[in-house]
């Protein structure tokens, strides 16, 4: 089986060499796919997400993404396609979700024991939308004095991240789809958003549907860890709620996630590219190391992806080997040895 590697930025190499090696460890042959982006695509094509990347990862269908350092202030950019049409993004990131036209970015946040502390029993999915929203990058400047941006909701961005969270639901045993939003005071864009959630619902009388405001949401989920199962929210309120899900299981070295599209899906990390830690060998490889396992059952290796979460979740309940942002002193070798021991001695 082949699958795309994306090394990325920062503590992205690092990470993505872990989680490779914990794939690996299940016995299972993989064919790994280096695939140039931001640096090493610039230095061999010109540019930080040429054509050739875009190519190659259709190809491949399936990848393992590190993350990308992206410029606070200058971090867009322009891709010319084949046929001459230039399409503009406000990210690296999000360029790469919309050439490859992944729609939904599922974030699962899962408490992990004593670590997770009063949040231990959290476990929920955010269902990301990921190709519209005010991240669709429409905004510009007016002089020095203003700036604005649009914010775009369609009916059928909405109903497709809408369906895929029902279905998400129905297939894994959830009860529960709520859609975050704030259509109180975004009458128009949130206001769509809801009722298409409203309108799929109705498709699924087998699964429970309601919606919250993203500023009581926030407040919920702090005070009450199971208030929420799957969550369908748009693409900035997913972006920073599970970020805050995140913190609350314990660390941002804990929480996966993926990009799937119809022909194409790429694994990475909720976090960042950690420039703080990078190169220190001490970044938690967990999050990654869990969406190579979402990356093992979205291609229906379902037994084997089981079997890496069980083992992560050894690990980190045995609170013996863990990284220093879950209060250890262990490097992200010894995570990874350990994860993979773990492995190897279940089976
Ligand atoms: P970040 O997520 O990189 O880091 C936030 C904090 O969490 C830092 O203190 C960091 O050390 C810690 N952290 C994150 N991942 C960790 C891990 N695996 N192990 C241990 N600690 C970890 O967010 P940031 O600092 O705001 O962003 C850094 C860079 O990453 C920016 O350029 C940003 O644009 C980029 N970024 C990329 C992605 C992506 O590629 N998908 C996502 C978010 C941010």
């Amino acid at each position: 089986m082949r699958i795309g590697i994306l090394k990325g930025n920062g503590i992205g190499p690092e990470i993505t060499a872990a989680t490779q090696q914990v794939l690996t460890a299940t016995g299972r042959l993989f064919e790994w796919v280096d695939i140039p982006i931001a640096g090493e695509a610039i230095a061999l094509h010109g540019h930080p997400l040429p054509q050739e990347t875009v190519e190659a990862l259709k190809a491949v269908r399936v990848a393992l993404k590190g993350p990308l350092i992206v410029d606070k202030l200058q971090g867009r950019l322009t891709c010319v396609h084949r046929d001459g049409t230039e399409h503009t993004y406000p990210s690296l990131n999000n360029a790469i979700r919309r050439e490859l036209a992944l729609f939904v970015n599922p974030r699962p946040i899962l408490g992990m024991g004593a670590l997770s502390g009063r949040h231990a029993s959290l476990d929920m999915v955010i269902m990301r939308e990921i190709t519209e929203d005010v991240y669709i990058g429409w905004e510009h400047q007016i002089g020095d004095i203003a700036a604005e941006a649009i914010k775009l909701t369609t009916r059928v961005a909405a109903e497709r991240v809408a369906r895929f969270s029902f279905e998400f639901a129905r297939k894994n045993g959830r009860k529960l789809v709520t859609c975050v939003h704030k259509a109180n005071v975004l009458n128009y864009t949130d206001g769509l958003f809801l009722r298409c959630c409203r309108d799929v619902a109705k498709e699924f009388p087998d699964i429970a549907f309601d919606d919250c405001m993203i500023d009581a949401a926030c407040y919920h989920v702090v005070k009450n860890p199971t208030r929420f199962d799957v969550v369908c929210t748009s693409n900035q309120y997913g972006d920073i709620f599970s970020d805050l899900g995140a913190g609350l299981i314990g660390s941002l070295g804990l929480a996966p996630g993926a990009n799937i599209g119809p022909d194409a899906a790429v694994f990475e990390a909720s976090h960042g590219a950690a420039p703080d830690i990078a190169g220190q060998g001490i970044a938690n490889p967990i999050a990654l190391i869990l969406s190579g396992a979402l990356l093992l059952r979205h291609v229906g290796l379902a037994a084997d992806a089981l079997r890496i979460e069980r083992a992560v979740r050894a690990i980190v309940l045995a609170g013996h080997v863990l990284t220093p942002d879950l209060g250890g002193n262990a490097t992200t070798q010894h995570v990874t040895n350990a994860i993979c021991a773990e492995l190897k001695s279940s089976s």
